[in-house]
C-alpha cells in the first residue's frame, strides 16, 4: 500500500523524534553558551574595575580631553595626561587576552586594540547602541554579538560619570565570542549525541509496538475480507484476542460473522442451514474425505404428500409440520453429520464418517420418529412420512453427482410406495 499506516508511523515518528533532538541541542546550547557569556561578563566586570580603580589610584582627579589645533587631542586624568596609558591595558591584552579601551563619549581615546599597522585604534568610534545605552542611558551593559571588523566579541561597558553627574565616557572590554562559542559547542557534542541515541532507542521502541498494533490490524483486516467473500468458519487469529480496543473490536466482528451467517445460513422458519450453507458444507467434506479417505453418505428427504397437508389444513399447519420434521432431523444428527433445509419439503441430511449400512440404521430410526410425530394445529392432528434417497459418498464424484444419485433413489422410494428409505439395495 502506498499510504499504509505503517510508513506514515515511521514517517511521524522519526520526524517528530527529530524534532525533539534539535530542539533539546538547540535548548541545551543556548543555555550553555549564556551561562558561559554570564562567566565573561562576571570576569570582564571585576577586569573594567580593577582597571579603573588602578586609574583612580595612579592618577586621581577627573577625567578630561584637550582637543588641539591640529586635530589630535590629549586625554587628562586630573592633571595628568594619561594619552599613552594603554600599556596597563596591554598587559591586561597579555595576561587575560581581553582588550580595553577607554571612551570620550562615544570615541575611543585609550585602547589595547590595534590595527593592521600595530597602531592603536585610537579615534574610532563604539557602536551606536553602546552610546545610546551607556553614554546617553548611562548603564553598564554587556552584549554578547558586538561586531568589530568583521569578528563577533563579548563586550562590557560601564559609564564614567563625572562629580557633577555628566558622563564623560565609558569603560569597555571584550573578547572574541568564537572561544565560547566553540566551548558552548563541545560541551553540546556528547549531548547531542546521547540525545540522538536515545531518540533511535524510542524510534525502535515506538515502531516495533506500532509494528505489532498493526500486525493485529492487518489480522483483523483479512479477517473481515473472508468474512465479506462469505467464509463464516474462518476462526479468528490468535493474536487479536486481547483484552484492548483491537480485541473489543475482534469479538464485534466475530458477532457480525455469526450475524451474517445466521442470515445468509439460516432458514427462518426451520431454523436449519439452508441450502446454500448444505452445498458449501457438502463440497468441504467431500474434500476432507479426499484427503482422508473417510467414508460418508449423502441423502435427500421429503415429506410425502406435503401439498395434501397445504390443501387440507392450509400453509400455517403445513409450516408447522415442516418446524417439527426439522426438529426431529435437527435432534437426530447430531454428532451424525449435518442437515440443511434443501427445497421447500426437502432435506439434504449427510452423515459424516459413516457408511452406509449404518447411515440407513440412522434414517430408519428418523423415519420411525416422523410417524409417530403428531402435529397439532387449529384442532387438527396431523400425521405424516417421508421418502428418503441415501447413497455411499464416493470421493471422486462432485457434490452435484452425489446429490443427482441421492436424488435418483428418493425418486426409486417415492415411486415405490413412498415411506421408506432407499439406498440402492434392494
Ligand atoms: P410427494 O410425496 O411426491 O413429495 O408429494 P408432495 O405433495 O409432498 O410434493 P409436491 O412437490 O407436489 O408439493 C410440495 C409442496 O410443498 C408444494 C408447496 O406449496 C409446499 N411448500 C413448499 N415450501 C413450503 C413452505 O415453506 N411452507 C408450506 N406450508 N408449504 C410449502
Ligand atoms: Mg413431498
Ligand atoms: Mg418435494
Amino acid at each position: 500500500m502506498k499510504n499504509s499506516l505503517k510508513k506514515k508511523f515511521i514517517r511521524i515518528t522519526i520526524a517528530s523524534f527529530s524534532v525533539m533532538v534539535i530542539v533539546v541541542c538547540l535548548v541545551a546550547y543556548t543555555i550553555v553558551y549564556s551561562s558561559m557569556a554570564n562567566q565573561e561578563k562576571e570576569v570582564m566586570k571585576s577586569l573594567v574595575s580593577m582597571v579603573v580603580g588602578d586609574y583612580d589610584e595612579t592618577y586621581p582627579g577627573e577625567y578630561g580631553i584637550k582637543l588641539n589645533e591640529d586635530g589630535t587631542f590629549n586625554v587628562y586624568k586630573g592633571k595628568s595626561d594619561i594619552s599613552r596609558t594603554h600599556d596597563k591595558m596591554d598587559e591586561i591584552k597579555e595576561d587575560f587576552d581581553y582588550d580595553m579601551s577607554i571612551f570620550c563619549k562615544n570615541i575611543r581615546v585609550i585602547t589595547s586594540f590595534d590595527d593592521e599597522n600595530g597602531e592603536p585604534l585610537i579615534g574610532t568610534k563604539a557602536a551606536t547602541k553602546v552610546d545610546v545605552d551607556v553614554v546617553e542611558g548611562g548603564e553598564s551593559c554587556f552584549y554578547n554579538n558586538v561586531k568589530i571588523g568583521s569578528k563577533t566579541y563579548f563586550a562590557y561597558y560601564e559609564p564614567i560619570i563625572l562629580e557633577d553627574g555628566t558622563i564623560y565616557g565609558m569603560v569597555g572590554i571584550c573578547c572574541p565570542a568564537a572561544p565560547v562559542q566553540q566551548s558552548a559547542f563541545h560541551v553540546i557534542i556528547p549531548l547531542t549525541f546521547i540525545c540522538i541515541i536515545m531518540a533511535l532507542f524510542f524510534c525502535w521502541v515506538s515502531i516495533r509496538f506500532s509494528n505489532d498494533i498493526l500486525n493485529r490490524a492487518n489480522a483483523l483486516g483479512k479477517f473481515m475480507r473472508s468474512v465479506a467473500d462469505g467464509n463464516f468458519l474462518t476462526p479468528v487469529d490468535a493474536v487479536l484476542n486481547a483484552d484492548d480496543e483491537l480485541g473489543e473490536i475482534t469479538k464485534d466482528a466475530k458477532r457480525m460473522q455469526r450475524n451474517i451467517q445466521v442470515l445468509v445460513e439460516i432458514d427462518t422458519l426451520t431454523k436449519l442451514n439452508n441450502r446454500r450453507y448444505g452445498n458449501n458444507r457438502l463440497k468441504l467434506m467431500i474434500k476432507k474425505s479426499q484427503e482422508s479417505n473417510r467414508s460418508f453418505c449423502v441423502c435427500i428427504g421429503d415429506i410425502d404428500f406435503f401439498k395434501k397437508v397445504n390443501d387440507t389444513y392450509g400453509h400455517d399447519a403445513g409450516d408447522e409440520v415442516l418446524k417439527a420434521v426439522s426438529k426431529v432431523l435437527k435432534e437426530k444428527m447430531k454428532g451424525k453429520g449435518f442437515v440443511a433445509r434443501w427445497g421447500g419439503e426437502e432435506f439434504l441430511i449427510v452423515f459424516e464418517m459413516m457408511d452406509l449400512d449404518d447411515a440407513v440404521k440412522s434414517l430408519n430410526d428418523i423415519l420411525n420418529q416422523i410417524r409417530k410425530l403428531k402435529v397439532e394445529c387449529n384442532g387438527n392432528v396431523i400425521t405424516m412420512t417421508m421418502s428418503f434417497g441415501v447413497i455411499q459418498g464416493e470421493p471422486e464424484f462432485s457434490g452435484d453427482e452425489l446429490l443427482k444419485k441421492a436424488d435418483d433413489n428418493l425418486y426409486y422410494a417415492k415411486s415405490h410406495g413412498r415411506n421408506q428409505v432407499y439406498s440402492g439395495r434392494e
